[in-house]
């Protein structure tokens, strides 16, 4: 079981599934991940350009600029909801003459842990009710600058001159480089920890990111550490500062300056996720956070349960509590 009883750790930053209320609380669980691109990737909204910002980073006379890529926070939401939708066929959750979620807005079930936890639009025939979403993503930044970490991609149009005009240039959209790392936070409101164990599932087995071909896209997520309590932690851009700060100041490398940083060809993952957790833990006493790590045994436990075939049982279980939440909503 997932529950109060077997992680006591847990009470703090979740609700017992027999708890769930309408009302919102203020109960946080921040799950720290590192996500580690494994092969080239599209992360665009018009098409073909990368998204990009313009971002300060450290400060005085140190301070400097840099142009990160972006993975935008539905980038994040529509892989990880999709996942998650099958994560529940693969499980049994569904009865064979049940009809199974889709990730059509307006038709999703309403009535499935994954719906009830993620939200969902009300349903085109009228009663139904919209759920708001417990899971909250951040947009993701690169460490490096774009110059670095983006390739812009160009294809010759067929024919046989020598010299060819601008039409002739068949513009692919960028692509983020392998190797790309972005820091982030997933954050849970009032969840209960076998929707905690879900979100941990699906953060452990996703492997696919931005366009939905099997060749692009892959993704390692590294979950760095889960932080419970009553508020919500810090930023996803607040934590890529910190590490890139971290990197120029680590005795394990030799940058000398930030632009060594985010001009840098590539970057050890490793280092990044120790200094993106030092950053987490650092900024919880600097800013007084009521937030606690939960202990590395218990994540990893609640890990093993979540992406074991038993969990079925315990995903079951959550529908039924589910359901009754939403129950009350229409009350
Ligand atoms: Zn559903």
């Amino acid at each position: 079981m997932i529950d109060h009883d077997t992680y006591p750790e847990l009470e703090r930053g979740t609700v017992a599934a027999d708890e769930m209320s309408l009302r919102p609380q203020n109960n946080y669980v921040n799950v720290l991940v590192l996500r580690e691109l494994q092969s080239h990737a599209v992360f665009t909204t018009n098409g073909q350009d990368a998204d990009l910002a313009n971002v300060a980073v450290g400060d005085g006379d140190e301070r400097d600029g840099y142009s990160p890529g972006l993975m935008f926070m539905r980038k994040q939401t529509g892989s990880d909801r999709r996942f998650g939708k099958a994560l529940q066929r693969d499980l049994d959750l569904f009865d064979e003459d049940e009809d199974e979620c889709t990730m059509q807005v307006n038709e999703m079930c309403q009535d499935c842990p994954e719906c009830v936890l993620y939200g969902s639009a009300a349903s085109n025939d009228g009663d139904a009710v919209s759920i708001t979403s417990r899971v909250v993503y951040d947009t993701a930044y690169t460490l490096r600058d774009a110059t670095v970490v983006v390739d812009e991609k160009f294809q010759n149009a067929p024919g046989g001159d020598y010299a060819k005009t601008a039409e002739a240039t068949i513009r692919e959209p960028d692509f983020f480089e392998p190797g790309t790392l972005f820091p982030c936070v997933v954050t849970l409101r009032d969840a209960t920890p076998t929707e905690l164990a879900f979100v941990l599932a699906i953060t452990r087995q996703n492997k696919r990111y931005g366009a939905a071909t099997s060749r692009l896209g892959r993704t390692k997520n590294h979950v760095l550490g889960v932080y419970a309590g009553s508020e919500e932690g810090p930023a996803n851009l607040e934590l890529t500062r910190d590490a890139i700060v971290g990197l120029r100041d680590s005795e394990e490398t030799d940058y000398e300056t930030l632009r060594d940083v985010t001009g840098a060809e590539n970057i050890d993952p490793e280092l990044v996720g120790e200094l993106v957790r030092e950053s987490f833990q650092q900024r919880i006493e600097t800013d007084g956070l009521a937030l606690d790590r939960v202990s590395p045994d218990t994540v990893s436990s609640v890990i093993d349960t979540a992406t074991s075939d038993a969990f079925g049982e315990a995903l079951a279980d959550q529908r039924e509590s589910s359901r009754a939440f939403l129950d009350a909503a229409g009350e």
